[in-house]
């Protein structure tokens, strides 16, 4: 079967073709420029060939499809950026056609005449499920960890090959706004109560039963097409309707304070082509995503959160003549908060580990952190006892060194503590082979001074995660003076396996993440002191897309923790390294209200009884003399606490702490959820433009002080017109070094 590259056509006795999906030089289908022709040709085929009655789609790999190939949009989108200065209309058009291409071959395939059933048989993402809901029978496996879902507003478009109109022709509106404005996954079980697909079947059967359908004399004619048809959830213009629509838009700006334009488009669709026959609504949702594709929150979320992180995570900074490590056995040091964590992801990855602690006991109350993550999974059906089991028995739970041997990698998550930390070293290269890996997990001592306990500083190597270790995606790989490139090689290998995103990091006080954060929170204990109401605070960081207010994450890693490390830092770097009225803010929150956040129930925030929730501690508003509200400018709170990480994230850059700006954009989303529409933190300097971002921090620095100085590396892209894209073109990116 030759006809096609990315397709096989076989067409049974009953006249039923079998459609099969499956690119030959990828591991999971995605929407490419070839893959639209094909599937053009082969709808023309099924419509036109008498022999065929009606055709099943599916898919010859694991996975259904992972949807649209977004370099292809990124490509569009180049061409559009470079041929619309030359004629804006006829750009924009090329734009408006290319973007309804998909949805009109879509179109095409549900009114071909003959009937279409999609057999889903695995995850099933984007534009492959836009193509299921086109198809006139849904048949998805029987199996809760497929997952079917229209994911493309987290990437700041949305899905415009139909998905706005059929969704919420088949579901409930509210079900369907619900769906389409936050990306979620839907198992088979409940996109099949929703009304998206018609059955679910065990995998051997899946074909049988689509092509059951077809016998059976499933119509070619979709609900919408046919003559009375009546909407799920109601007309817009009805009682249900006029309850629904204003508690819509006002939750969609309470989740998203506006800052996502294509949530915003998706509620315009539907709400607007609901009230129009559905081809017109195709054609809305053609116009809107046209437009959102223009936006500079789709370009920047696209690069950075797909791209970027594809890219990083198939390992852009491996070095590349190092070979592909398969790591087998991993050793554990502590087996505490971030040992018990790492032990768990590491062993869900299938690798052998050995945790230890100072007793067995320990050791294995840290072995039970895993146990009982598991637990949590089998209750939400998510993993099985069998699975449990087979995780458990890859941890050995020891106080013995010994049983380290032939360990590729260890990792020491010990007390933050030099002198623990030289002991477990050692102890550990004693039974090491001389080619393993040693990884400290510190967060706040310099790799470089911690390789000093090794025998081998060339194998020394820092890799830092973020609690909690299971469900934070990012993990900082720090490279110490003399940390070699086999280390580097292992450490991604490692990462890679556990399906994290890594960034590389030189040494330095806080690497990346802390640094930034640090940043954020001391400018909210600065507003505080101005006497900013401490609600405006919180409420201000959300409306600029920080996803946890800097009061609330300080209670979360502890005001205690915080102000542990203002003293060290003052007796490293002296006096002036910290400012003298947050340390005085921070000793009176824990010395003189006992509040250590919310490990202790006290923190800027009360935590009562649960279900009752968290408030901010009234208290609070008597420490400082209060403004009025009124007279507060919330946008330049907003720009405070996004610029004065920015600025930092610039500095560290400048200091070549990190060196690719794919890292520190994307690092920033990933480890505190630096406002994902801007794409990021350099990023937001990137579409701010470097000079008119120097202008503002200016104003800040004249206001609130140096914490808003730009760095002299922005005062020269300033000048230069530079981007940190330009000016720092990751190899392999697609960006290009501007001429000079
Ligand atoms: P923790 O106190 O919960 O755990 C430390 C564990 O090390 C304890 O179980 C302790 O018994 C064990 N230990 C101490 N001395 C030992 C020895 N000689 N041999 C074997 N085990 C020994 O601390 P944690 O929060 O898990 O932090 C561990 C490390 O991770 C620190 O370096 C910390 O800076 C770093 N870190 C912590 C976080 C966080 O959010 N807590 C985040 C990133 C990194």
């Amino acid at each position: 079967m030759a006809d096609y590259k990315n397709f096989t056509v076989e067409t049974d006795a009953d006249g039923i073709a079998l459609v099969t999906w499956n690119m030959p030089d990828r591991s999971m289908n995605v929407f490419t420029e070839e893959v639209m022709q094909e599937l053009d040709q082969i709808i023309d085929r099924v419509a036109g060939e008498a022999g065929i009655k009606g055709a099943v789609f599916t898919s010859g790999k694991d996975s259904f499809s992972g949807g649209a190939d977004l370099t292809m949009l990124q490509k569009m989108l180049g061409q559009f950026h470079a041929t619309k200065a030359k004629d804006h209309e006829k750009a924009t058009r090329a734009l408006f056609d290319n973007a309804g291409r998909m949805s009109w071959l879509w179109r095409k395939l549900e009114t071909c005449g003959k009937p279409w059933v999609s057999a889903i048989n695995g995850t099933c993402m984007g534009g492959a499920f836009e193509l299921s809901l086109a198809c006139h029978g849904r048949v998805a496996v029987e199996d809760d960890s497929v997952k079917l879902a229209l994911p493309e507003v987290k990437v700041g478009i949305f899905p415009g090959a139909g998905g706005t109109q059929r969704v919420p022709r088949l579901a409930n509106t509210q079900e369907a706004l619900q769906m389409l404005t936050s990306g979620q996954n839907l198992s088979p079980k409940k996109a099949k109560a929703m009304g998206l697909i018609h059955e679910v079947a065990p995998r051997r059967k899946l074909i049988d039963a689509a092509k059951k359908m077809i016998k059976d004399g499933l119509k070619p004619v979709q609900p919408w097409d046919e003559k009375g048809f009546k909407l799920p959830g109601g007309p817009v213009y009805s009682a249900a309707g006029a309850n629904l629509w204003p508690a819509a838009i006002a939750i969609l700006r309470r989740e998203t304070y506006g800052n996502y334009p294509a949530a915003t488009a998706i509620l315009k669709c539907v709400y607007e082509g609901l009230l129009v026959p559905f081809e017109t609504g195709l054609r809305i949702e053609q116009r809107y995503f046209t437009e959102i594709m223009q936006s500079k929150e789709a370009a920047a979320m696209i690069r950075s959160l797909f791209v970027s992180m594809q890219e990083l995570n198939k390992g852009a900074r491996r070095p590349k003549d190092v070979p592909a490590k398969k790591l087998k056995k991993v050793g554990v040091l502590g087996a505490g908060f971030m040992g018990a964590g790492i032990a768990y992801v590491t062993a869900k990855a299938g690798i052998q580990v050995v945790l230890v602690d100072r007793d067995q006991e320990a050791a294995d109350r840290g072995k039970a952190h895993s146990a009982n993550l598991m637990d949590g999974l089998i209750k939400k059906g998510r993993a099985t006892a069998a699975e449990k089991e087979k995780l458990l028995s890859l941890i050995t739970a020891t106080p013995d060194y010994s049983a380290l041997e032939g360990a590729d990698l260890v990792i020491e998550a010990v007390f933050e503590d030099s002198a623990v930390k030289k002991e477990v070293t050692e102890k550990a290269e004693a039974v090491l082979k001389p080619s393993s890996i040693f990884a400290s997990n510190t967060s706040t001592i310099p790799i470089t001074a911690l390789a000093k306990n090794s025998k081998r500083p060339k194998n020394f190597i820092g890799i830092h995660f973020f609690s909690p270790v299971d469900k934070m995606m990012l993990v900082e790989i720090i490279m110490g003076k003399k940390t070699g490139e086999k280390a580097l090689a292992l450490a991604m290998d490692y990462v890679r396996a556990i399906k994290k995103t890594p960034i590389v990091v030189n040494d330095t006080r806080g690497f990346y993440v802390n640094r930034c954060v640090l940043r954020y929170m001391q400018e909210a204990y600065s507003m505080l002191i101005e006497g900013v109401p401490a609600p405006m605070i919180e409420n201000a960081a959300k409306m600029a897309g920080m996803p946890v207010g800097p009061l609330a994450l300080t209670d979360e890693t502890a005001i205690d923790l915080a102000q542990k490390i203002m003293k060290q830092t003052i007796r490293d770097l002296g006096e002036k390294a910290v400012d003298p009225r947050h340390m005085a803010l921070i000793d009176t929150m824990v010395d003189k209200h006992g509040r250590h956040g919310r490990k202790n129930g006290k923190g800027f925030y009360e935590y009562p009884a649960k279900p009752a929730k968290k408030f901010l501690w009234p208290g609070l508003k008597d420490l400082y003399r209060q403004q009025d509200p009124d007279r507060i400018d919330v946008e330049e709170l907003k720009a405070r606490f996004l610029y004065v990480i920015a600025l930092e994230a610039a500095r560290v850059m400048e200091e070549g702490i990190v060196t690719d700006p794919r890292e520190a954009d994307v690092g920033s989303i990933l480890a505190f959820g630096f406002a994902p529409y801007t794409g990021g933190v350099l990023s937001l300097i990137d579409g701010v433009g470097a000079a008119e971002f120097v202008k503002r921090a200016e104003r800040l620095q004249k206001k609130y002080g140096k914490q808003f100085k730009p760095p002299r590396l922005l005062l020269e892209m300033a000048e230069k017109g530079e981007t940190f894209y330009t000016r720092f073109a990751p190899a392999g990116s697609g960006e290009m070094k501007k001429a000079a």
